[in-house]
């Protein structure tokens, strides 16, 4: 027992290991790392020969390719899952959906797709329970026909997956023109450590399938930092032998009876305002564009149940506009919310939701506390500009334009309380008061003038206005605007009794003047306050 056959005993066995039952699947069940709850299987071809044992897929799939014996293998396989599954559908057993394998040999005679459909047809099979998987290298030379078919399969309702992701080859290339569903990267491909450069591709891998549209499984997973990385980088779907290992059909079905089970998220719709295919393309225009002609924009998953924020991409013009010296991988590894106060968070979201909901584009801005590396904290004010590019059951992906608007923030802030103190202080002490800029020659009077004596609430070349509109005596016009010129000139007090109005009510007027470091001149706060 226990060796591994002969090309010819495989060649000689093949029809009668067939027709006894020693070729069947097994199956390893697949999970959401997050819930523990199963949502899939993969159906794993095993051929065990009463002489000589359990062989190897890796060693026997090889040959049954070879000879063109593989296409009447999968086809076999494809009658045992659909028996498999129309049994526990007549039992009452809820399944999980199954993946298969499609080997590129299948594909490249006559036409396979209509073969399995009568399989499943005849096994009453709903077209849910199946999932089509082919690896990505068997797209190589024959693109036009995989594209043929498993666009066929996509159009009949069948998931696609796209197996062995990043093993090699032109992925992204071969990727953005096929109906791809999911995409199984397998762990065991990945150069050991997750931390460092090993994590940034996987990463990336995620991003971008995320972007595609498509769901990511990972394969291979054996153990728990696996998963969680994996989990913390957004790809939930595990498959691995952390969970189980391939296991055969009845110890499956008992997995099945005893698991809590849900279904996997079907991928984004993207709303087509731009081929995202492209958009991923490092060569493209689209690509340009972002990195260069658009100003600070990034764009974000946001997961509609739990609030969750990811970032998938950020231009350049995105990381300095945060400031901070960051890098784009510091920025897609950071969670926003942790930016964000309560307050400013529940802005955010609000705004999100609203950009969800009309298609339109919504402006918000909010304050955050940005941390970097190297520069530690900073507190900042962004004026984000959000609309949606894509939805699915449980996230939207949005496009954000972000303006750091920190300086003009502060500015604003300042005259806001200035101009509160001013309100504050001409209220209390029955008197009026106003600031005049000493260069502009603009007059801001305070809410008593205003209510009061009817003024508006800018007045320019100033003092002329309430010299004309004789609020300020005429007789005494040419010492006023003497007051002014001295002011210009740095005087910084100013003092005289003057009477107001038509009826000449005597008021003291007062000037003081604010200077800036260099000693020049700024503003003049005026106060006349009434003679009793
Ligand atoms: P695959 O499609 O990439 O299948 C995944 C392989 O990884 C399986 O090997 C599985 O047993 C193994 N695996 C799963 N979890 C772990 C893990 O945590 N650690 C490690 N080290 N390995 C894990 P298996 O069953 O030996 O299959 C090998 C390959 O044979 C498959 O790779 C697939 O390319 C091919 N194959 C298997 N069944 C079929 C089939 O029905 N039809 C066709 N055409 N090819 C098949
Ligand atoms: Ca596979
Ligand atoms: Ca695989």
């Amino acid at each position: 027992m226990g060796r591994i056959m002969t090309e010819t005993e495989m060649l000689l066995g093949f029809d009668k290991a067939i027709k006894e039952g020693h070729i069947f699947p097994y199956f390893q069940p697949q999970y959401n790392h997050s819930t523990g709850r199963m949502i899939g299987a993969e159906a794993l071809m095993r051929w065990n020969d009463p002489a000589h044992g359990m062989q190897s897929p890796a060693d026997f799939i090889p040959v049954l390719e070879n000879y063109r014996l593989i296409r009447k293998a999968d086809l076999f396989m494809m009658k045992t899952i659909c028996r498999f599954l129309n049994g526990c559908i007549e039992s009452g057993i809820s399944p999980v959906p199954i993946s298969f394998n499609i080997s590129r040999h299948d594909i490249f005679s006559g036409d396979y797709v209509n073969e399995i459909e009568e399989i499943r047809e005849h096994y009453g099979v709903p077209v849910k329970y199946l999932r089509a998987e082919i690896t990505e290298s068997s797209a190589i030379g024959g693109m036009e026909l995989v594209s043929g078919v498993l666009t066929k399969l996509h159009d009949l309702g069948y998931l696609v997956e796209m197996d062995d992701f990043g093993s090699g080859y032109s992925s992204l290339n071969v990727l953005k023109d096929l109906p791809v569903d999911v995409i199984k990267l397998d762990m065991r491909f990945l150069s050991g450590d997750l931390t460092g450069r090993g994590g940034i591709i996987v990463g990336s891998m995620v991003q971008m399938a995320k972007w595609l549209g498509a769901s990511t499984i990972a394969e291979g997973v054996e153990t728990n930092e696996q998963a969680d990385y994996m989990k913390s980088i957004g790809c939930n779907y595990i498959q691995g032998y952390l969970y189980s290992r391939p296991i055969p059909q009845d110890e499956f079905l008992e997995k099945l009876k005893t698991s809590s089970l849900e279904s996997t998220k079907p991928s984004m719709k993207l709303i087509s305002i731009m081929d995202t295919g492209k958009f991923w393309s490092p060569e493209s225009l689209e690509t340009l564009i972002f990195s260069n002609y658009v100003g600070a924009a990034c764009i974000f998953s946001y997961y509609i149940d739990t609030g969750k924020v990811d970032i998938v991409r950020a231009n350049p013009k995105y990381m300095k506009e945060l400031g901070m010296n960051m890098t784009e991988d510091e920025v897609l590894r950071s969670d926003p919310w942790l930016e964000h106060d309560s307050e400013s968070r529940a802005e955010m979201e609000s705004a999100i939701k609203k950009a969800i909901e009309t298609g339109e584009e919504v402006e918000v801005e909010t304050w955050r506390t940005i941390r970097s590396k190297c520069c530690g904290e900073d507190h900042i004010c962004v004026r984000s500009s959000m609309r949606l590019i894509g939805i699915s059951d449980d996230q939207a992906m949005i496009y954000a334009r972000a303006r750091n608007i920190t300086a003009e923030k502060a500015s604003i802030r300042a005259l806001a309380e200035s101009e509160k103190v001013f309100r504050y202080a001409a209220e209390h002490t029955n008197s009026y008061a106003w600031e005049y800029d000493i260069s502009t020659d603009e007059m801001r009077p305070c809410s008593r003038c205003m209510r009061d004596l009817g003024l508006p609430p800018l007045l320019k070349n100033y003092p002329e206005p309430v010299i004309e509109s004789g609020l300020f005596p005429a007789d005494y016009a040419d010492m006023y605007r003497e007051w002014h010129r001295k002011l210009k000139e740095g005087v910084g007090e100013l003092e005289a009794d003057i009477p107001l109005t038509a009826d000449r009510i005597p008021f003291r007027v007062r000037y003081t003047t604010e200077f800036d470091e260099n000693g020049r001149p700024l503003k003049a706060y005026g106060s006349a306050e009434l003679i009793k």
